[in-house]
């Protein structure tokens, strides 16, 4: 009997839009499994099974499911035996202390003796004994971030990404304890089948992720502006280059990465290119 790869994902919450978007974009259909523990693909040898974000990384290490998509923040405080094996570019967050705006407390040595409200205990009492701060630690597992207003704790360390929960609470973020994102865990023990579907999708993961990284340019120049140009745009390999039916002119095609973008656009607008077309790419495969 041929095996599927048992892929654990939240089952709803931040991370649920994000991980059903990179398996629809890496092929992989699954019915709306929202209300459904677990569901197999269509067209693909996965299962997907539907968990708590926070049960993933003891899932994957005992194989209930094969591998998990999870905050790396959940997997650091979890702790548990998986391999992380790929960035998969959503579920961006920073885990911070935050304290009072108006407060007496200044700075990260200021929280010895205090009291600290957390749902991450086990990264922060790393990170106060890393830094030789006795501060006590008041576990809660949700709504950190009202603690100091009810006389709970003196300050929080708790998930931000925009700031805005921090704002509306009068809190100020004081340190960044890690920076996260989601991320592909494995369990350490995979079959040499479910490893191959594994590679398969990882590949496909990639292609994914390189596509939504680059996008695909078009634009025309006068011939004499098109040394300058192509200097600018690398693309995969080189630009094409096309004659326009109008003489002295050509059509350019190259690939240029997310992070460049307007200054490369600017640049290359400055040396004469005009109609320049911008397309999102689907798929890229180096
Ligand atoms: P569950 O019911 O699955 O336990 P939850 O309430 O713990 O859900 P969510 O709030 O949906 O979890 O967050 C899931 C993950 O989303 C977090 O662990 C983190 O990796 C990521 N995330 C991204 N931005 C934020 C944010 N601003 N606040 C909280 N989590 C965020
Ligand atoms: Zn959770």
């Amino acid at each position: 009997m041929s095996e599927t790869l048992k892929i654990a994902v939240q089952k709803s919450g931040r991370l649920y839009e994000g991980s059903m978007k990179l398996l629809k974009e890496c092929g992989i259909e699954v019915s709306n499994g929202n209300n459904q523990l677990r569901v197999k693909a269509a067209n693909f040898p996965v299962e997907i099974f539907f968990l708590r974000d926070d049960d993933i990384p003891e899932y994957v290490q005992d194989a209930v499911a094969d591998i998990g998509f999870v905050g790396e923040n959940v997997v650091r405080e979890k702790n548990k035996q998986v391999d992380p094996l790929e960035k998969l570019g959503f579920g961006k967050c920073r885990l911070s202390l935050a304290i009072p705006k108006n407060g007496t407390l200044k700075s990260v040595a200021d929280l010895d003796g205090k009291k600290i409200a957390t749902s991450y205990p086990v990264i922060l009492r790393d990170y106060l004994r890393e830094k030789n701060i006795n501060a006590s630690i008041h576990e809660i597992s949700g709504s950190v971030e009202i603690a100091p207003r009810i006389g709970l704790a003196d300050a929080i360390c708790d998930l931000v990404s925009s700031g805005s929960t921090l704002f509306t609470n009068e809190l100020m973020e004081l340190e960044v304890l890690l920076q996260s994102e989601s991320v592909l865990i494995s369990n350490k023990k995979l079959t040499a089948e479910k490893k191959i579907i594994l590679e398969s999708l990882l590949f496909r993961i990639r292609s994914v992720k390189k596509a939504r990284n680059n996008k695909y340019v078009l634009l025309n120049a006068p011939n004499d502006k098109l040394e300058k140009i192509c200097s600018l745009l690398p693309g995969m390999r080189s630009p094409t280059i096309l004659p326009l039916a109008e003489s002295g002119w050509s059509s350019v095609h190259s690939v240029i990465s997310e992070g460049d973008f307007w200054d490369i656009i600017e640049q290359l607008k400055a040396n004469g290119a005009q109609g320049i077309l911008i397309i999102p790419i689907e798929k890229m495969i180096l």
